[in-house]
This record gives C-alpha cells, sequence and structure tokens, in this order.
C-alpha cells in the first residue's frame, strides 16, 4: 500500500486524526492514517516495541501484542518495571513493524528494506475488571496462535492476581509501507552496475516439536494444523 502525498493525510471515516506529532516529515508518500491497514499489520506481526521515558532516560522494550477492537493489549507480570510504569499513566509509544524484504540497489546508500509499520501513542489503562481480564489474556493468547484460548487452560485466580494488563485506546497513530524494488539514483552509471533487485523475506515456521510430555505420537492440536498467521498465505 502506497499512498500519494496528498493521500498521506487520510481523513476518511475511522481513519487516524493526524496530530502534530504523528505528522510524516520525511517520505509521507509512504505513510497514511488507514486504520485498517494498522490494524492488519499490527494483526499480523507477533511483537511490538514499546517505548516509554522514565526520568529523561527512553525504554525500548519488545513484547507481545495483541488488538482488541480499537485497543491495543499488553500484558504480563506485576513486577514488570515496564507495566507498572504504563499503568501509572508514562505515556508510550509502540512500534510493530513487519519486514518484508531486502532491496538492493546499485548505490550502497540507496539499500533499503520493504517494511510495513505502525507506530501507536497512547495512554495505558490497567485492566482489572475480572469478568474482562480472562478475555483480554485469551486474546493476547489468541494473538499469539489463533484458536489456542480453546486449547489452553483458561487463566487461574493466581494467574489473574500476577498478571498486569494494559490497554491503549488506539486514537493516535500512523502507518508507513516501503514496497517495491531499488531506486535508481540520477547518478548512477551502467559501468558501475552490479545486481540490483530484491530479496523478499518472510516468517516461515519450522516443524513444531512436541514436548516429553506430549509426545511425539500425539496428533497437533487444530492451532497447528496448519500454522499461520493473519494476513500471509498459504
Ligand atoms: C519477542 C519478545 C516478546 C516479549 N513479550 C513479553 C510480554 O508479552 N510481556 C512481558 O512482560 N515481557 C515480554 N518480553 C520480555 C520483555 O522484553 C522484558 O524483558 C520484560 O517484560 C521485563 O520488563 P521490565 O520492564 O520489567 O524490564 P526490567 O527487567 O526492569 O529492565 C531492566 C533492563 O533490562 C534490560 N532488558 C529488559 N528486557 C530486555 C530485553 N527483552 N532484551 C534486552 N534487554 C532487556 C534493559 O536494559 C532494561 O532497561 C518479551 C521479550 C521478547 C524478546
Amino acid at each position: 500500500m502506497t499512498a500519494s502525498p496528498e493521500s498521506a493525510v487520510d481523513r476518511s471515516n475511522g481513519a487516524f486524526a493526524p496530530t502534530d506529532a504523528t505528522t510524516f516529515k520525511r517520505k509521507p508518500e509512504r505513510g497514511s492514517y488507514d486504520r485498517d491497514a494498522a490494524y492488519r499489520i499490527i494483526d499480523e506481526a507477533l511483537i511490538a516495541h514499546v517505548g516509554i521515558a522514565v526520568d529523561d532516560q527512553p525504554f525500548v522494550i519488545p513484547m507481545v501484542h495483541a488488538r482488541d477492537g480499537d485497543r491495543l493489549l499488553l500484558h504480563g507480570s506485576v513486577a514488570s518495571r515496564l507495566l507498572r510504569a504504563l499503568e501509572q499513566g508514562t505515556p508510550a509509544c509502540v512500534t510493530v513493524t513487519l519486514l518484508d524484504g531486502l532491496v538492493l540497489a546499485d548505490a550502497a546508500r540507496n539499500h533499503s528494506v520493504n517494511f510495513r509499520s505502525v507506530v501507536v501513542l497512547g495512554i495505558a489503562r490497567r485492566v482489572r475488571d475480572p469478568q474482562a481480564l480472562p478475555d483480554a489474556l485469551a486474546c493476547v493468547v489468541d494473538h499469539i496462535l489463533p484458536g489456542r484460548s480453546r486449547e489452553a487452560r483458561g487463566a487461574s485466580e493466581q494467574d489473574l492476581r500476577d498478571t498486569l494488563l494494559v490497554e491503549i485506546a488506539m486514537e493516535t497513530a500512523s502507518v508507513k509501507v516501503r514496497e517495491g524494488g531499488p531506486m535508481v539514483a540520477p547518478g548512477d552509471r551502467e559501468e558501475d552496475r552490479c545486481w540490483t533487485g530484491l530479496l523478499p523475506l518472510a516468517l516461515v515456521a519450522g516443524a513444531p516439536i512436541a514436548d516429553e510430555r506430549t509426545g511425539t505420537n500425539a496428533p497437533l492440536p487444530p492451532s497447528l494444523s496448519p500454522w499461520r498467521r493473519p494476513g500471509l498465505a498459504g
């Protein structure tokens, strides 16, 4: 999905409203505020990088995320510094990235990667409601592996006590996508040519390895028959 510079500010129904912080400065033609595009990227990606600043020190920590409607979910231990900071209202920047390929150009400076990424800005809120928490945790499990929450034991009361889950309402976000082959720079000369083009990259699963308790003869659960991520063909 590439947008024209004019369409980078998408004010169609459901699009994120741009803010000063999410206005594209460089390569705006690759950007959009398309909510559906953002949600597809968030759903396909398995990890997010969650950024906060604590006493002027930025931290960017990798985490598993999930999406439930218009909210982004993050979970972990009640002892997690990051989650405790989020719970206390520290502003967050959550970045989700999919790497689609290596872009190999003539000129060293034009090498790049194809990607789809989303940046979400917001303030998190802890989900405490004992009715809502198990469903939110199931959402995270199903993000890791769709359908897995129907196979795994649900959260016990102890699990719920040990877990800190926060939600970030997705109101301020932006999408950026690079696709296609390498740029040909005006200065590129035919005599300097080397192989140029694209090396597509994709996430590939290996064969499942059952643990000792499961045993190698146990049939695979429906969630692994076959394994697939949202948005991936096959
Ligand atoms: C792909 C992936 C997914 C993850 N998913 C989750 C999740 O869903 N929930 C969850 O709670 N945790 C997850 N983790 C672990 C997470 O990255 C943190 O290590 C953990 O949450 C502890 O956070 P904290 O704020 O308490 O860290 P602290 O232990 O307080 O961090 C102290 C310091 O430890 C170092 N550190 C912490 N984490 C990392 C790291 N991952 N890599 C390198 N250095 C680090 C940093 O220097 C940091 O400043 C995931 C990690 C990875 C790589």
